[in-house]
């Protein structure tokens, strides 16, 4: 359930999976933002207009499928990281996923790594055929996973068990790395809540859209607390920092 472990239930997974048809012509977005928050880099940053028009932008975003192409620009613009693009026409029996990215150090292109589903749970093996990190600071890394096309709908993220070590950022907001995560649960904060307390782990613009996922897997590992008996701490909508620059540019134009 979305509200305890902020994993998306099957009912809502199959409301937003592209038909078959769709899906057997070629690469499109599959967006799964759930909550109605105010936000719409989505349906700015698509450049074919294949975002339905948000008309009050608490409105959830609704793809349309016929016109996306599955170009993939609005994976690095959505600050809640929920937007990935499947390609099932990538081979015979694989599939190409393209998702967010936010964690160092990046996977290289042509690694084999773990690919995992929402919960974090591993799925299969997958190939990283390609990493699209823009200079910008302000964009998300998307990475292009392969995996078998039964997968499609499966896999979202990757294990980075096999890359990261004390020093990986595990909250890139709040730039918590992964030894000092353990210590503190070494010394007894146990919960997410208390990792959010004493660490602002969760804090950050992203709300803790990938962090408490990871946070609360590394508990289980060191308490024995499944993530799904472990209590899930609040959190709010992602936010999107504007420079201010931006404002006064607009104060400009409207003279
Ligand atoms: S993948 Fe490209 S075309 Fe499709 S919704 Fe995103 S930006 Fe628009
Ligand atoms: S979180 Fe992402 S998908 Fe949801 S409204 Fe914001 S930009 Fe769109």
């Amino acid at each position: 359930m979305i509200q305890k472990d902020g994993i998306a239930t099957q009912e809502m997974i199959d409301s937003i999976t592209p038909s078959a048809e769709r899906r057997s012509k070629g690469p499109v977005a599959v967006v799964e933002c759930f909550q109605s928050i105010p936000c719409n880099p989505c349906y700015t940053s698509c450049p074919r207009k294949a975002m339905k028009e948000l008309i009050d932008i608490n409105d959830m975003p609704q793809v349309n499928t016929d016109i996306c192409n599955g170009c993939g620009v609005c994976i690095s613009h959505c600050p809640g990281l929920a937007i990935f693009v499947i390609d099932e026409t990538y081979g015979d029996n694989q599939c190409l996923i393209k998702m967010p990215y936010e964690f160092t150090p990046l996977p290289s292109e042509g690694d084999y790594v773990t690919a995992t589903d929402r919960g974090g749970k591993p799925v299969c093996r997958g190939k990283v055929v390609k990493v699209v990190n823009t200079p910008m600071q302000d964009r998300t890394p998307i990475i292009h996973l392969v995996v078998p096309k039964e997968f499609s709908m499966i896999v979202r993220s990757l294990n980075i068990n096999d890359i990261y070590d004390d020093n990986t950022y595990i909250c890139r907001c709040e730039e918590l790395t992964l030894g000092e995560l353990r210590e503190y649960i070494r010394k007894g904060y146990t919960t997410l809540d208390e990792i959010k307390r004493i660490t602002r782990a969760g804090m950050g613009p992203c709300q803790g859209r990938t962090c408490r996922q990871l946070i609360m897997n590394e508990i289980a590992k060191l308490t024995g607390v499944k993530p799904q008996d472990q209590l899930m701490s609040t959190f709010r909508p992602p936010v999107k920092p504007v420079k201010l620059g931006f404002y006064a540019q607009e104060d400009t134009d409207n003279e």
